[in-house]
Order: structure tokens, then C-alpha cells, then sequence
């Protein structure tokens, strides 16, 4: 593997203990083996102190009032969006603060759709006019995506009378790109897909896709909730049009998240949610909005989670993404081992490799199904052993159809996890069939 060194042994022991939560025992003492990262990861002790910290001594409201709470408040909230723009190679305009991944692309869809209504009612900017959708035209997703990047789409495509349309997944849970040119036509307005899959765990081929949709003129938006945590990503250099992340994700709080968009497709586009912090003049007749990024953030802001997520930015950052994608290669290597314990099938790639950036082409988190046990029962067992792993369809279940299966179990790893805790999980594994007597 030619991608950077990984963690020491010192450096993953001083990561480790920043991690409060890792400490503690479950299930009658036994030391907690946290395998459920893709869905919500730990957070450092810096991303704690640092909420604290805003409530006990900054807490105000931000980008009004004039007093020194205020301004101290609006001066974290803007250096921790200028901490998440740098994080993933953007400008700070280019970040529009949201309460998640998921608010994000509905953002953008609500937009689309705002554009398209105020086309039919002869209003909207002219620069408004590209993202306005109707019949013949086409939004292509993939059927790797998580429900985050297919309900808005699918809901967009029926209220447009546009069409939906997908790229496949090949056996190996890599997105097969036999028909990419005739998926990605002249039709298509939209390319949405994430950029690594939270059930299989496969890279997606950005570059492709990305000169796919520039051939014919789409847009494209990148979920990069499952890249972001695990993989250096720069927005700039990947060339997407938009890109949406969870704070939670990448070791920050809940309830907060970020949009990306190209500044000039923030600014031409019109906001989806109105209200307080978004305007400049307002009549009892019209208003006019603010420039981006603020002209999405209606509302009193999430600003402590958003200062929380500068923070767990920075702590990333600085322990380097190339040595946090290296680490977690050496951990993703750990758990495919698991394809070698009789009746374990693993859904999705089973070697890590090098993708054409140099990068891992798979992360840490491998979804899987064992031979006569249900997931449920898979997880419970792992649960009796401390160990947590996710179990259902992780809200994929076209991917999951796609493979006929309707619920996998899926551990997912993070910068805390050891090789020793997959060595953990592995041999819980291996105890399970005997366990329900499928043997
Ligand atoms: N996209 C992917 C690939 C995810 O894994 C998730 C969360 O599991 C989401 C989108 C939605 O993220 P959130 O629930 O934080 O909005």
C-alpha cells in the first residue's frame, strides 16, 4: 500500500485517550469495543470542553446584537466555519452551516424545486434558471445510496416530472459504470452519490462521475458523510458542484452539519427555508435576502454544535487524514478477515486496495451476513461480548435488495479503534453459529 504511515502504537494510545467514552465497561464489565462509527462516532475530550466552554462563556445568539457575548459567539461560529472550509479544501463562504447531512440535501432539492415553482410563476433570477427541473429531464443516483441521497431525489423527480434514474451496483458492491455514458446523458440536470457507500464501505470513482456529469452539463452532489471522517478529501480538487457532511460523523456533535456548495451556484440560488438571519430589507410586501452562505442559515443557528465541529475539524486536521486513512486501511484489512469464518459472506469489496488518488479504495466498515442467523441475532450475540456493531438495512434498502438480503450487521471503525478490537470482534464472530446451533 503506497498511502502515508499509520497511527504508532503511542499516537493511537494518546488518540484513544481523548476519547472519554471509550473507557467504559457494558454488559456486566466487559471493556466496550465501539464498532458503530459510520453511524455515530465518539467525540474527543476537545470537542466536549469546547460546547462547554461556548455555553459557560460565549453563549449569545450570533450575527446580532451588539454586545460582547455576540460578538465573541458570531467569532466562534465564523472561525469554526472557516475550520470545517479548510478541513475539506473549501472557501469559507462556501459553507453553509445545516443540522445535518441529510438537512443539507434537502436544502439543495428544496431549492431545485423552489427554482422550479418560481419559473412556472414567472419569477426567480434568470441565474435561478439552472436549477429548474421538469419533464424530460433526468436526476441519476445510484442504488448504493443511503435514504439521506434518494427520498429528496425521488420526491424532487415526482414533483418536477422529472425522472429518476440510477447507476447499478456490481456483485462486488462497487458501482458497475458499464452504462455510465447512457445513464448520464443530455437529459441529465443531476448526479447525486456518496462517495463512499455506508453499507459496503467502497470508494466511488469521483473523477469518472464527476467528468460524466460535466460532459452534459449536470450538477453533481457529493455525500460525503462516510468520506469526510476516514479519507483526506478536498472538495476544490474532487470538482464537485455540492457537498453535504454530519458533524456527528466526523467525531463533532449532533445537530449539526454543512453544506457545500460552488459560490457561484450558492449564489445564484434561492434559499429553501425564510425567516430571521437571511434578510436585508424586509417589506410588509417583499424581502431581500442575504448573500450565501447566510442567506441559508434562517433561524437561531446551531452555534455551540457548529463551534464543536470546528473543533473536531482542527483535532483531524491536525493528527493528518493521510495517517487517520492509513490507520483505518490497516483496520478495514483486520475486519475482511472475517470472510475467512465458515458462513460469513461479506457485502461489498473484500480486499482494500489503492484507488487511482493513492487513497484506500474501501474504508472500515464491513457490512456482512451470517449463514442461518438473523442480524438481530448477530448483533446480540457481539452485544453480549461488549462488542457494538449496527444492525438492519442502515437505511439502504434498495442496496440491500440489490444483494437479497434484508438486513446485514456492519462494523465500522474509526481513528480510536485497534487492530486488538477487531481481533475482539472476529473472535465473537466465530462463536455465533455454534452459538444458534447452525453449525
Ligand atoms: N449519507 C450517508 C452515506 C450516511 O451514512 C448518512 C448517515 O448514516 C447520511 C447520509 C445521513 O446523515 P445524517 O443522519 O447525519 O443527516
Amino acid at each position: 500500500m503506497t498511502i502515508a504511515t499509520a497511527l504508532s502504537a503511542t499516537e493511537l494510545a494518546a488518540v484513544r485517550a481523548d476519547f472519554p467514552l471509550l473507557a467504559r465497561t457494558v454488559r456486566g464489565g466487559r471493556p466496550l469495543v465501539y464498532l458503530d462509527s459510520a453511524a455515530t462516532s465518539q467525540k474527543p475530550q476537545v470537542v466536549l470542553d469546547a460546547e462547554v466552554d461556548f455555553y459557560e462563556q460565549r453563549n449569545a445568539a450570533v450575527h446580532r446584537g451588539a454586545h460582547q457575548l455576540a460578538e465573541e459567539a458570531t467569532e466562534a461560529f465564523e472561525d469554526a466555519r472557516a475550520a470545517v472550509a479548510g478541513f475539506v479544501g473549501a472557501d469559507v463562504g462556501e459553507i453553509v452551516w445545516t443540522s445535518g447531512a441529510t438537512a443539507a440535501i434537502n436544502l439543495v432539492s428544496a431549492a431545485m424545486l423552489g427554482s422550479t415553482l418560481d419559473a412556472a410563476l414567472g419569477r426567480g433570477s434568470d441565474a435561478s434558471r439552472r436549477f429548474v427541473l421538469g419533464p424530460g429531464d433526468e436526476i441519476v443516483v445510484t442504488e448504493a445510496e443511503h435514504h439521506a441521497n434518494l427520498v429528496p431525489w425521488q420526491e424532487l423527480s415526482a414533483r418536477t416530472g422529472a425522472t429518476l434514474r440510477w447507476l447499478r451496483v456490481s456483485d462486488d458492491g462497487r458501482l458497475d459504470l458499464s452504462d455510465l455514458d447512457e445513464v448520464v446523458n443530455e437529459r441529465t440536470k443531476v448526479l447525486a452519490f456518496a462517495h463512499v457507500s455506508n453499507v459496503t464501505g467502497a470508494v466511488a470513482p469521483v473523477a469518472t462521475l464527476v467528468a460524466a456529469a460535466r460532459r452534459v452539463g449536470a450538477l453533481t452532489v457529493l455525500d460525503a458523510c462516510q468520506s469526510v471522517p476516514h479519507l483526506p478529501v478536498d472538495l476544490h480538487a474532487l470538482d464537485v458542484d455540492f457537498a453535504v457532511f454530519s458533524g456527528h460523523k466526523m467525531l463533532g456533535p449532533t445537530g449539526v452539519g454543512a453544506l457545500y456548495g460552488r459560490r457561484e451556484l450558492l449564489e445564484a440560488m434561492p434559499p429553501a427555508t425564510t425567516g430571521g438571519s437571511m434578510v436585508e430589507i424586509v417589506t410588509m410586501e417583499r424581502t431581500t435576502f442575504s448573500p450565501p452562505p447566510q442567506r441559508f442559515e434562517a433561524g437561531t443557528q446551531m452555534v455551540a454544535q457548529a463551534v464543536g465541529m470546528g473543533v473536531a475539524a482542527q483535532w483531524l486536521g491536525e493528527l493528518g487524514m493521510q495517517a487517520v486513512a492509513a490507520h483505518e486501511a490497516e483496520l478495514a484489512a483486520e475486519m475482511l478477515k472475517i470472510a475467512d469464518i465458515p458462513g460469513v459472506r461479506v457485502i461489498g469489496p473484500s480486499t482494500v486496495g489503492v484507488g487511482p488518488d493513492g487513497l484506500p479504495d474501501r474504508v472500515a466498515a464491513v457490512s456482512f451476513v451470517v449463514d442461518g442467523v438473523h442480524a438481530h441475532d448477530v448483533g446480540q450475540v457481539l452485544d453480549d461480548a461488549g462488542i457494538a456493531v449496527r444492525v438492519g438495512h442502515h437505511c439502504a434498502q434498495p442496496l440491500h435488495r440489490r444483494f437479497g438480503v434484508a438486513a446485514t450487521a456492519r462494523a465500522s471503525a474509526s481513528v480510536y479503534t485497534t487492530v486488538e478490537e477487531i481481533v475482539a470482534f472476529r473472535e465473537a464472530l466465530t462463536g455465533v453459529r455454534a452459538f444458534f446451533s447452525v453449525d
